[in-house]
């Protein structure tokens, strides 16, 4: 692949982190009580501080994949975990192993599962935890773009909750796609999910912070309607039907909710990155605001503060040590 002449990695990638890694034994720190989810390269379990009693959640990573070495990408996705380190909306990484085949990283624990079971069950959630989850999600996600980072892999999977029942708190994971911007020219390449990725990376064009916002209107409709709005019977059918923006805004799709729901989805999935709301000027659309139930407390610093109902959301001021 195409490499950065200074730094010799794939364009968008960090090179160093600065959580230590420890060769000992993780076992000896901890107890391994199940596993929370798996992908492509990694495995996702739920472990125990023996000390402490503390849960946590430990992602193995594979340093090597389909015979290269990926060291470097997973010292990338800690790179990008420690950039986004005050950003409460995205899991904390809390310390790191390495063993001859994995780099393990000890996470913030998010006890309440993937936002996708309340996409794909019979019961959907009520109108305003969907407006609460969703204003969380693009907290989080303005703030990853203030430090110029793109997600690339924003889907109802990567995004957990810190509690089951009632909903806690949205906590973003899986870095392992996610980009810096700007530093060395254009980004293209990379591929996520079919169904959850912006016509833009299809078309093998530049990517940009709205490339995500996409993925935030893909998420709102599935919480909403309980469908994935572009999958298709198979892969070619999901391509065309995303760049043709081909989606059910039917009544029947979004009987359950107001018509400012709609509005919303409408203005994200639009085929042109540049015609989309970033995600600061999605925080003002009437839809997140109308059924917020009570004002909640004023968050910890440096979060985007969630105002009462009716207020309009402005950007807090920039934090330079935000920006790197
Ligand atoms: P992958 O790159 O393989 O998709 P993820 O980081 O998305 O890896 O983790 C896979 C799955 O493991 C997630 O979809 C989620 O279900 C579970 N998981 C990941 N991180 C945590 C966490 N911090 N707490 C609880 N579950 C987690
Ligand atoms: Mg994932």
């Amino acid at each position: 692949r195409r490499l950065d002449s200074r730094s010799g990695l794939a364009p968008g990638l960090l090179g160093e982190s600065q959580t230590p890694i420890s060769t000992e034994p993780m076992e000896s720190v901890y107890d391994i009580t199940g596993e929370l989810g798996r992908g492509k390269f990694a495995v996702v379990r739920r472990c125990v501080e023996k000390a402490t009693g503390k849960v946590f959640a430990a992602k193995f990573l594979r340093k090597r994949r389909r015979g290269r070495d990926c060291r470097a990408d997973v010292i990338h996705e800690m790179a990008v975990l420690e950039t986004a380190r005050n950003n409460t909306r995205v899991v904390n990484l809390h310390t790191a192993y390495e063993t001859d085949h994995d780099i393990i990283l000890l996470l913030e624990y998010a006890a309440g599962g993937e936002i996708f079971d309340h996409c794909v069950s019979e019961e959907l959630l009520p109108e305003a935890q969907i407006t609460r989850l969703i204003r969380q999600t693009l907290e989080g996600v303005y703030h990853l773009h203030q430090s110029n980072l793109v997600h690339l892999d924003l889907k109802p999977q990567n995004i957990l909750l810190t509690s089951l029942s009632p909903p806690g708190d949205i906590k973003i994971v899986d870095f392992g796609l996610a980009r810096r911007l700007g530093a060395v020219g254009e980004l293209r390449e990379i591929l996520g999910t079919p169904e959850y990725v912006a016509p833009e990376i299809l078309n093998y064009e530049p990517i940009t912070t709205a490339t995500d916002l996409w993925s935030v209107g893909v998420i709102a409709y599935m919480l909403v309607t309980g469908e994935s709005p572009f999958a298709g019977d198979d892969k070619q059918e999901t391509y065309l039907n995303v760049s043709q923006v081909n989606v059910d805004y039917s009544r029947e799709a979004f009987s359950r909710v107001s018509e400012l729901a709609v509005d919303f989805v409408r203005k994200l999935l639009v085929k042109t990155p540049e015609d989309r709301p970033s995600a600061a000027e999605c925080m003002s659309h009437p839809w997140l605001w109308q059924l917020c139930l009570s004002p909640e407390p004023a968050p910890a610093t440096r979060t985007v503060r969630e105002r009462s109902c009716g207020t309009k959301w402005t950007a807090p001021p920039e934090d330079p040590e935000d920006k790197e």
